[in-house]
């Protein structure tokens, strides 16, 4: 991933949209030189609530940024570009690495560079899973979407018209009183879906590309506390009716693009369950299918310092006046001057 017209360079990234905080560090090699992240976990039986979560994160910057430099053993004055979050996620949240990102890029005197947190997911799986052009399905607390390159743009072809689908299994989960030992509630529907192949139908909804998550949610709640339903039943349902709904959408994608990879990232990712679909599907239509390790799938500070290189790299300029937060931040306003073809 060198490239040949720049001095090897190292880029810092802050990253806070949401519950997770993260500084990484990365070189112009693509090497991730520290990936630093810290996660604030809401009151048993409660959301997230942006604020708090806010709060958790502009507490534990400073040691991430402490443990990041020694990680990558540099000094800050070897830093040569400072990235940020700038959007989309939640306001006070976001605000959080916004204002580490510009405290540092003053202190040092170095460029700043806002990156959209959407297309850090997207680079960071090209750089790790060693793809060139993938359809993306991007499953995390936040985001259900699925997203693709075309014509300079990194655009959204399909995605979740209500909630997203790691929120749904959280609910799901929190309604079920299963977040005791605050392990992520995808993991432990998981485990739960596991123990059996019973399957009781809840609705499906797939409207043209996009997704609807809400209606199955309230359906599978039903089905525990009205219909008395094992709740491993309906875990595994509700696994089996999610998974089918994100992967035909990504089938879709796949073959209208005419593209031969498929990159599943975010949080809801690390699912075998979901993977082992992704991976079915992804053969009958003779594509490479990839995951990611979970340090670089799940919210990272090392995604933002790649992605903000590349743009930097690749011409990007930024003042500190345009480094306000973003919370709804599409992808595809970015163009992407960092891509040839
Ligand atoms: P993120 O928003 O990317 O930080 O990811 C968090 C989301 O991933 C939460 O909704 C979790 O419940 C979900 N998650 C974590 N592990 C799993 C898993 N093994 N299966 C499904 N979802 C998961
Ligand atoms: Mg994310």
């Amino acid at each position: 991933m060198a490239s040949e017209t720049f001095k090897s360079q190292i880029a810092i990234g802050f990253e806070s949209s949401a519950d997770k905080v993260g500084v990484g560090i990365v070189n112009s090699d693509g090497e991730i030189l520290a990936n630093q992240r810290a996660t604030y976990k809401p009151e048993i039986g409660k959301g997230v609530i942006p604020r708090d979560a806010a709060e958790h994160h502009a507490e534990v910057m400073p040691t991430l940024l402490r443990n990041a430099l020694k990680e990558a053993q540099i000094s800050p004055d070897q830093i040569d570009i400072v990235c940020f979050t700038q959007g989309s996620g939640m306001g006070p949240c976001l605000r959080v690495d916004a204002i580490a990102a510009r405290t540092l890029a003053i202190s040092l005197n170095r460029p700043i560079v806002g990156v959209n947190h959407q297309i850090a997911h997207v680079e960071i799986g090209r750089l790790i899973g060693k793809l060139e052009d993938p359809v993306v399905l991007y499953v995390s607390g936040g985001n259900s979407q699925v997203i693709a390159y075309s014509n300079k743009r990194y655009h959204v072809f399909g995605e979740t018209l209500d909630i997203p689908l790691g929120n749904c299994l959280d609910v799901f989960g929190r309604e079920m009183h299963l977040d005791a030992s605050h392990a992520p509630m995808g993991r432990i529907i998981e485990e739960l879906a596991e123990t059996t192949d019973e399957y009781v139908p809840l609705p499906y909804i797939v409207k043209g590309m996009d997704l609807s998550f809400s209606g199955i949610l309230t359906a599978a709640i039903r089905k525990v506390k009205e219909e008395g339903q094992p709740v491993e039943v309906v875990a595994n349902s509700l696994q089996e009716t999610c998974f089918a709904m994100v992967t035909e959408v990504a089938e879709r994608a796949l073959a209208h693009l005419n593209k031969d990879e498929l990159l599943v990232t975010g949080g809801v990712a690390s699912n075998n369950r979901l993977k082992e679909m992704l991976d079915i599907m992804a053969k009958d239509h003779g594509a490479k299918f990839s995951g990611l390790p979970p340090a670089t799938a799940i919210d990272n500070g090392a995604m933002i310092a790649w992605t903000g290189l590349l743009m930097y790299q690749a011409g990007h300029r930024q003042e500190l006046e345009d480094t306000l937060v973003r919370q709804h931040f599409r992808p595809e306003e970015v163009q992407v001057i960092w891509r040839s073809d």
